[in-house]
């Protein structure tokens, strides 16, 4: 579809513009709650103790190479055969990540809301936050996110809103189980 439109507008001056986005950001902080993203741990290597492939464990057998320092919160020395007491078997060392952003949160979601996003359950608890377009990233990488106490899951792909420039993140929660 081809259209026909003046290459700018002479409506709204840029400075408008950024006007309107300082003002939205002011909002959010005013009215906005902070909620935590949980993010996927990341995974190293246990470096107190080898890994059993077989297994996809540890194979209890004390790396005394480990470069930390001894006692340590990654190092400490164990029997052959004892289970490793920094990664508890484990092998690997996984470390829980977060973040946190200041979010607009609403706990009314229509029914129509649910169904453009493509939810087909209405008996289910959701809610909905707006936070700024650089957490685009984190919401589609977090597993949970806790907001107001509770822990949801994203319940549909996030969308980017805005004006000109998009300026939020808008995404439906639903309540974890
Ligand atoms: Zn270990």
């Amino acid at each position: 579809m081809a259209e026909t439109l003046p290459a700018s507008g002479s409506l709204v001056s840029s400075e408008i513009k950024t006007i309107f986005k300082d003002r939205m950001d002011e909002l959010l902080v005013d009215l906005g709650r902070k909620i935590t993203l949980h993010l996927k741990s990341t995974v190293e290597d246990c470096p107190n103790c080898g890994f059993n492939d077989a297994t996809r464990r540890s194979n209890r057998k004390y790396n005394s190479s480990n470069p930390n320092t001894l006692n340590g919160p990654k190092h400490r020395a164990f029997s052959d055969g004892q289970i490793c007491p920094i990664c508890n078997d484990q092998g690997v060392l996984k470390t829980p990540r977060s973040t946190m952003y200041t979010a607009t949160i609403s706990k009314k979601v229509s029914q129509a809301e649910l169904l453009q996003s493509g939810i087909g359950r209405m008996d289910k608890i959701y809610c909905k936050t707006g936070t700024v377009i650089d957490s685009y990233d984190d919401v589609i990488n977090c597993e949970t996110a806790f907001i107001d106490g509770l822990i949801f899951e994203r319940a549909a792909e996030p969308i980017k809103t805005g004006l000109q420039t998009l300026i939020r993140v808008k995404t439906i929660w639903v309540r974890a189980e």
